[in-house]
């Protein structure tokens, strides 16, 4: 059975597209998007030898091997352009998410969806989507088995109907003084922050004890910015929780 998180990325495809899967590891994604019917076909992308034989054997299990092509590969170089519509790159920090994307740039002409799961560095991720003409149109945080996830979905900005920008506009909280600044949206998540769920708290209160924790091992000048940094996110913090 998939994990609810991949259950999650899996339901962001829209049905019947050609899907890319990237970093696939045991190909559980594809292998339920097209057992499902959701996807017709499906490439499986693995630059690591283990991760790519694990994929090679669920999908022949699952007597796909005629719609799901275990490739391996670099990023996006396993997928030749205008070959598919969806590209999945989940379980990676986002500055690996981003570079791949960034080598693989000539590789997203025809794709009208990314559906990505940075486990950390989200807010790299948000900066290059955003450099890149891609518009976030999802944002979801879950926690499954003590972890916390965040899922962001993207469409090419030439198809969107209204412009990144405006994600990222400073925000002035409802009913506070308080203004979140577009560097905040970055790390925050400018759809997560207008509608936050209790993970988002959690995630964030995590955060701020996290940086409590460098403090209180860190040097004086270095401290001087970790609790500036805290200072400014238990504000942030507090205060939405008070006002949303
Ligand atoms: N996507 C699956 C998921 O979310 O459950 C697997 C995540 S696993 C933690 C990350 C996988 O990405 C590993 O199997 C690793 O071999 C693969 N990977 C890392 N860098 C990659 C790259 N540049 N191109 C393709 N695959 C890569």
């Amino acid at each position: 059975k998939l994990s609810q998180r991949l259950q999650y990325i899996m339901e962001q495809i829209p049905a019947g597209s050609r899907l890319a899967d990237i970093g696939s590891d045991h190909g559980l994604l594809p292998v339920a998007a097209v057992r499902s019917g959701r996807v017709p076909q499906a490439v499986a992308g693995e630059v690591n030898d283990g991760p790519l034989r694990a994929a090679q054997k669920q999908v022949a299990e699952a007597g796909l091997a005629d719609r799901i092509m275990v490739r391996k590969g670099d990023g996006l170089a396993v997928i030749k352009a205008h070959e598919v519509d969806v590209i999945t790159i989940a379980g990676m920090g986002g500055a690996l998410i981003a570079s791949i994307l960034d080598q693989g740039k000539d590789k997203l002409a025809s794709v009208k969806q990314l559906v990505l799961q940075p486990n950390v560095g989200e807010d790299i991720l948000r900066r290059w989507l955003i450099e890149h003409q891609w518009v976030l149109t999802g944002e979801h945080i879950m926690e499954e088995d003590g972890k916390i996830y965040e899922i962001l979905t993207a469409i090419p900005a030439s198809e969107s109907p209204f412009k990144q920008d405006e994600l990222y506009r400073p925000w002035e909280l409802p009913g506070s003084s308080l203004v979140l600044t577009r560097d905040w949206l970055m790390q925050l998540g400018p759809l997560l922050v207008k509608k936050p769920n209790k993970v988002f708290f959690r995630k964030w209160k995590l955060e701020i004890r996290k940086l409590q924790d460098v403090m209180a091992q860190v040097s004086r000048s270095e401290q001087e910015s970790a609790q500036h940094k805290q200072e400014q996110l238990r504000k942030q913090i507090e205060q939405l929780e008070e006002v949303l």
